[in-house]
């Protein structure tokens, strides 16, 4: 009805009766069961209602029936995993970041289980939005790992259901393959030329990170000298033409601090200094990009579509680095990099979770105009290695083929699990010399 029609006809005055009637339950038998009636009347018509029976093209309706989770160990650390069972046949997998506290993780994980069961997994964005906006308080750590992890499984989900990778459905691919970095082993000098050298021959990488040498019980001075010593022999090593990123892992606070640590390394053409003071204080990270001359990368620590709004506009950094385990999923990640592409910035995803976190990394970048590398680990090795059937295996020249099996084209090796039972862990705590606690 057009609004003037609306009117003539009495429209508001017609539409503010039906309303209070409605508030007051008039229309609805009275008494005990009447209540109940209405009770039962007032939940029908919430939440999204089946598309045409549910049907989705050619493809049946689908319901979530039941959502499992894995705790593994792999080394030293855990790897927490989803798993999405339907009445279709199909399940769908997804990894939550491995935030310490992680069976905290797999709670929030079985929390969610429960209002997601009877859904169909496919309305990816919806379901999203139910978690999210019914926890009502925006999530931290550990929420925000359990939504992401779920997520995924629902993507992989909608890919098998239609019969296509997942970056088919994000908008189809931007590339051919995929660039990857690793970050290179050892502690002195030599050590670090020798481990980046051999990571360039073996795997053909275009680009290693490395972090920088600053315990708290060194003199500033000497963490600056170490530091560009490290990075000196490195770029010696590999030569002028491979990318190095270094990472300061936040292990400074102050601004004028990462300024003189930056001017020591500038001269050996670094990609990229990563996270070079903390994360929290954006003013201050913009503060810092108007003094020095190396592009800055953060976002590992940020999470979270309206956290990184603010990052990006700050206009601080050239590389935002949102891990696709912990800032939502895939399609708020989505959304992260959209908003950085309109501020000339790239991405470069933090993925140091496990080969399934790089597999649905891998179809974000495939379907991301301005993805710029992303952070991995060769499988070729302990739970790495075993944790998948197939683990996406870099080539030759630094870059991973993209898969083209339905969802992400991978999945667990679950026989391999009763080999890696979880471990509890928290990350290791740095001292200062006098007795303080910094950040790592
Ligand atoms: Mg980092």
């Amino acid at each position: 009805m057009k609004r003037r029609h609306f009117l003539a006809a009495g429209g508001w005055m017609a539409a503010a009766r039906m309303s209070t009637a409605q508030q007051n339950g008039e229309g609805q038998p009275s008494g005990p069961r009447g209540r109940t009636r209405a009770r039962e009347a007032s939940t029908e018509g919430k939440g999204l209602q089946p598309l045409d029976g549910g049907k989705i093209g050619n493809a049946p309706a689908m319901k979530i029936t039941d959502i499992k989770t894995f705790l593994i160990g792999a080394g030293g650390r855990n790897w927490v995993y989803v798993k999405i069972l339907t009445d279709q046949g199909l399940h769908g997998l997804g990894e939550a970041y491995s935030a310490g506290p992680d069976e905290a993780t797999i709670k929030v994980i079985e929390d969610f289980k429960t209002w997601l069961v009877g859904q169909d997994p496919r309305n990816v964005q919806y379901l999203f939005d139910l978690m999210y906006n019914t926890t009502r308080f925006p999530g931290g750590l550990v929420v925000s790992a359990a939504i992401s992890g779920i997520e995924h499984a629902l993507w992989d989900l909608a890919g098998k259901s239609a019969g296509v990778p997942v970056w088919a459905l994000l908008g189809g691919r931007t590339r051919n393959k995929i660039r990857t970095y690793q970050s290179i082993g050892g502690n002195t000098p030599e050590e670090a030329a020798a481990s980046a050298k051999q990571l360039v021959e073996t795997f053909g990488y275009t680009a290693l990170k490395m972090s920088i040498m600053a315990p708290g019980t060194m003199s500033f001075n000497q963490s600056i000298r170490e530091s560009a010593a490290r990075v000196a022999a490195v770029r010696q090593a590999v030569g002028p033409d491979i990318d190095i990123g270094v990472d300061v892992h936040t292990k400074f606070v102050e601004v004028q601090r990462a300024v003189r640590l930056a001017r020591a390394i500038e001269p050996y053409d670094p990609m990229w200094m990563e996270e070079p003071i903390r994360p929290e204080n954006f003013d201050a990270m913009k503060k810092l990009s108007e003094q020095v001359r190396i592009p800055l990368a953060s976002g590992e620590s940020n999470y979270g579509k309206y956290e990184f709004k603010e990052l990006i506009e700050s206009q601080a950094l050239d590389y935002v680095q949102p891990d696709i385990c912990l800032c939502g999923g895939v399609l708020e990640m989505k959304k992260i990099a959209a908003m950085a592409e309109a501020q000339y910035m790239l991405v470069a995803p933090h993925n140091p979770m496990s080969p399934l976190g790089t597999a649905v990394n891998v179809h974000f970048a495939a379907s991301t105009p301005n993805f710029h590398i992303l952070e991995y680990a060769a499988p070729v090795s302990g739970a790495r290695k075993d944790v998948l059937k197939e683990p996406l295996m870099v080539k030759k020249d630094g870059y991973l083929e993209i898969p083209n099996k339905p969802g992400w084209g991978v999945e667990l090796n679950e026989e391999a699990f009763q080999h890696m039972p979880p471990v509890r862990w928290k990350r290791g705590t740095n001292f200062r010399s006098d007795g303080s606690p910094y950040f790592q």
